[in-house]
């Protein structure tokens, strides 16, 4: 009998972890290295004071693709973790006062009607269209490994691409739709995920809206963690064996081929490795210049998602003016994006986002207290100094403070930030970034960095700096694509 093949992972993000399941079930050898103490890369947690902090992900969204992970083995989410549905989804703080979004279709186009007359039949054929680029898009083109244009050569494909609006910016649509304000944020927002201003995200990401609207929100009881943890428990069933605390030094390989990984000075062997840290990371620090998929200058040139100052708070207190998810969008929406992406600096006045999972879940903060994290988006790159942190800091609390009408500060009773230069020292992320690249059109599939190294055999790389794209999704559908490249190759 033949022995397994053995086959490495860098990092234990959703990425990887994706990819060490889906290797180890086709009966491969499976070992993922980890430099952090824990699994779950931008996902991990933090526990102080009796409060569980998600420390990325907050958004549990497309439940179909989690569950259908799961399936695929046999589990179901719910062997892992209890899912409820927000509702109201979130709230959109706008300069006027506050709107809720409720869960459900026709909720949300009662809203849109009320506020903009006649702006309901537009949302109805809006989320039509979403929910077909949704349904081809998730089931089909991001499922390829988009190693080559001819993947997408047949005529079935090419005439949902042409119904996809791949050239057309999503915000060109939506503004087209409606007038209001609120709402044209309300549709625009989903894509900022996807770390491009909505002006040059193409319209195919009106997926998103169909994610956020027909498909809802969704928190996994206990937190986001609770993904990171089913996700472990399977893999340890399947075998993957995991080193914690071991950050991968340099990838060996002799002549045009991969033999292995170097950790703690040890060279370990292994016939496939699959690089699920940032690409860049790999490319830069573990290849080395000759070996590297892409030159510094290919990546100088890409065009990243922001990277984020988060403050993790424990709150002394309950908050009543919070839902769980809360969008802060009272200050100028395109003056924010054009301080990210266009000018690189720290924003005047920046829209951020504030989530109390306590809101929902008493487990994550002691009795009568609040679980408060807020994200405010920033230039990947951006020079990060304790000052410019501070001082926005300090804007921030002062907004949130006035709108929900009581005082914060003076009740934190923890307090722990994480900011770009964090991003670079905890991940290895590439100019600080928290999603990796943006999904713009020059960025969309085969022009996406490759899954596969062209040059050298048995390497391949996973996780949001490659395709299809950031989010814990596309991350998970990204290991999964390149584990099967690798069952390809060595079967
Ligand atoms: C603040 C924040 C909020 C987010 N919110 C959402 C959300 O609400 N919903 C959503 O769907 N997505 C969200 N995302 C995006 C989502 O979390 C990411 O796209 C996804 O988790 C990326 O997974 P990954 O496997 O590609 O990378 P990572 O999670 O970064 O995993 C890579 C791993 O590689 C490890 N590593 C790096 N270098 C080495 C080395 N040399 N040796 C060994 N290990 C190494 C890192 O430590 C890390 O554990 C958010 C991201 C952030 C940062």
């Amino acid at each position: 009998m033949k022995s397994p093949k053995r086959v490495a992972i860098i990092g234990t993000g959703i990425s990887g972890m994706a990819a060490a399941i889906e290797l180890a079930d086709k009966g491969m050898r499976v070992t993922a290295f980890e430099k952090n103490a824990s699994y779950g890369g931008r996902g991990r947690q933090h526990l102080a004071q009796g409060y569980a902090f998600d420390l990325g992900p907050s958004w549990y969204w497309m439940p179909d693709i989690f569950e259908a992970f799961f399936n695929r083995y046999g589990k179901s989410t719910s062997d892992y973790f209890e899912l409820v549905r927000l509702d109201p989804s979130y709230r959109i703080v706008h300069r006027q006062g506050v709107l809720d979004a409720p869960a459900g279709r026709e909720a949300c186009e009662a809203v849109f009607e009320q506020r903009e007359p006649g702006s309901s039949q537009f949302l109805h054929a809006f989320l039509d269209e979403a929910r077909y680029k949704y349904e081809t898009g998730m089931s089909d083109f991001v499922r390829r490994p988009s190693l080559r244009w001819s993947e997408f050569f047949d005529l079935r494909l090419l005439k949902a691409a042409l119904r996809l609006d791949m050239l057309t910016p999503l915000e060109k649509i939506v503004y087209r739709g409606v007038r209001d304000e609120v709402l044209r944020q309300w549709l625009c927002f989903p894509v900022l995920f996807l770390g491009a201003k909505p002006s040059r995200t193409p319209a195919l990401y009106s997926l998103m809206n169909h994610a956020d609207i027909d498909l809802g929100t969704w928190y996994p009881m206990g937190g986001m963690f609770r993904l990171f943890e089913a996700m472990y428990q399977l893999a340890l069933e399947k075998g993957v064996e995991f080193h914690f605390n071991a950050p991968v030094s340099a990838i060996k390989s002799q002549g045009p081929a991969v033999t292995g990984l170097v950790v703690d000075d040890r060279e370990h062997l292994f016939d496939a490795v699959i690089a699920a840290a940032d690409y860049h990371h790999v490319d830069s620090q573990l290849l080395g210049a000759g070996r590297a998929h892409y030159t510094e200058r290919y990546w100088q040139q890409r065009e990243l998602a922001p990277s984020s100052l988060i403050y993790y708070l424990g709150v002394g207190k309950k908050l009543d003016g919070l839902l769980h998810h809360n969008l802060f969008f009272d200050a100028d929406f395109d003056r924010h994006a054009t301080s990210i992406y266009d000018e690189g600096g720290w924003p005047e006045d920046p829209l951020f986002y504030v989530c109390a999972p306590s809101k929902t879940d008493p487990s994550v903060a002691p009795a009568g207290k609040e679980n408060l994290f807020i994200l405010i988006p920033l230039a990947p790159g951006i020079h990060d100094t304790p000052e410019a942190r501070s001082q926005l800091y300090n804007k921030v609390m002062h907004r949130i403070e006035s709108r929900v009408g009581e005082s914060i500060r003076p009740h934190i009773e923890y307090k722990m930030e994480m900011g770009p230069d964090d991003f670079v020292s905890a991940y290895n992320s590439f100019k600080g970034n928290a999603y990796g690249l943006a999904n713009t059109l020059r960025q969309t599939a085969v022009l996406k960095p490759s899954l596969r190294h062209r040059r050298m055999k048995g390497l391949y790389y996973a996780g949001q700096l490659s395709h299809p794209g950031p989010g814990l999704p596309p991350s998970l559908i990204s290991g999964q694509i390149s584990a099967g490249l690798v069952i390809d190759d060595l079967q």
